[in-house]
This record gives C-alpha cells, sequence and structure tokens, in this order.
C-alpha cells in the first residue's frame, strides 16, 4: 500500500505494510514486523508521520486523551463529579456502553474552585476534553471553551439562559440565578437540552 491508495476498504487481518515502511496507527496492529488491519474499515498513511490507520465503518469512537466529547453530570462528590460520556465531538458519534468519567474539582475551571457545587450540577451537559483514558477516564473543563453547554433550573427545571450585561445564567421560567463554569459554546449547537 503507498499513499496515493487512501481509502482502500480492508478487513481485520488485512496486511497494511511492514513496521519498516510505516508506523502503526489506530486501528491496525503489528506482529513480526508486519503491520495488519484490526478493524473493518478504510485504510489510510499520514504522508507526515507515516503513520498507517484504519478507519471503521460506523466507527465506535475510541476516546483517546485529547478528545472532545459531550458528556452528562450524573453525581457530584465532595471533590469530584461523576459524568456519564454521550459522545464524542464535534462528530456527536454515541460512545457505546456510556462509560464514566470523572472531572476533580481541581480541573472543573481555571483556577482554585471552592465548591465544585458552585460549578456543575447533576443533569448539565458539559464539553469536556479528556486527560487521560485509562485505567480510568478523567476529564477536564478548565479551558474557556469547555465546560456546561445546557443546564436546567435546580428550583423548576427550566432551561438556563445566558442573559444581562454580566451573561448570568438566569431562569427565564421562575427567575432564579445560578451559576456554573460554562463554556464559550453554551446554548449553542453543541448539544441538545438535557432531558
Ligand atoms: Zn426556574
Amino acid at each position: 500500500m503507498n499513499a496515493s491508495e487512501r481509502g482502500r476498504m480492508v478487513v481485520p487481518g488485512d496486511l497494511l505494510g511492514t513496521a519498516e515502511e510505516f508506523v502503526p496507527g489506530r486501528g491496525t496492529y503489528e506482529h513480526d514486523g508486519r503491520i495488519f488491519a484490526a478493524l473493518l474499515g478504510h485504510s489510510s498513511v499520514d504522508p507526515a508521520s507515516r503513520s498507517v490507520a484504519v478507519h471503521a465503518l460506523h466507527a465506535v469512537p475510541v476516546l483517546d486523551e485529547g478528545d472532545l466529547v459531550i458528556g452528562r453530570v450524573d453525581e457530584l462528590k465532595s471533590a469530584m463529579a461523576i459524568v456519564e460520556i454521550l459522545a464524542a465531538y464535534p462528530s456527536h458519534r454515541t460512545v457505546p456502553g456510556t462509560p464514566e468519567g470523572t472531572i476533580h474539582v481541581s480541573k472543573v475551571k481555571d483556577g482554585y474552585a471552592e465548591n465544585l457545587s458552585d460549578e456543575l450540577a447533576a443533569g448539565d451537559l458539559v464539553l469536556a476534553r479528556i486527560l487521560q483514558s485509562r485505567p480510568s477516564i478523567k476529564l477536564t473543563t478548565a479551558p474557556p471553551t469547555l465546560g456546561v453547554v445546557a443546564a436546567r433550573c435546580q428550583r423548576c427545571r427550566g432551561s438556563l439562559e445566558l442573559a444581562g450585561p454580566r451573561q448570568e445564567l438566569v431562569c427565564p421560567r421562575c427567575g432564579n440565578r445560578e451559576h456554573r463554569k460554562i463554556s464559550t459554546e453554551f446554548g449553542g449547537r453543541t448539544a441538545p437540552p438535557p432531558g
């Protein structure tokens, strides 16, 4: 296979090349100096890194460090939030088995967060980045683009909206004001409102 053969359909076990030609990437494995497809999908070669990869058909997102995900805050503990990971972002492909990840209080925002409950609430949808994928998934929402993208009023379950010059979260139904570590994507097309 050479770089011009991008998108060739391969099945698991197909020979993609040798370890001298290529670096084994996602969806491949190396055996005895040869690189094989591990998945049914399309092969591709990154010319810069000489990495060969197989992109699965109906790809099941593989969660890796650095990936962005959309999750729903399930529960707040004293020092961490438990998040159900729903989909990869921006593909919105659902993650099978909805694995759990955690956001430690030190990773929820830039700077010191005294109480996690001032930054997140159960039911919030968050855009987060994977800091560590194994053995457990650890997430951060610290950068400005990350954080809560949709949230409901803790009092009446209305959808919170940004309002006023300071762009505070306000419930249009009951007037309740709440605080979250919001993403710059809040209310955007990142995610549907939490159900
Ligand atoms: Zn309300």
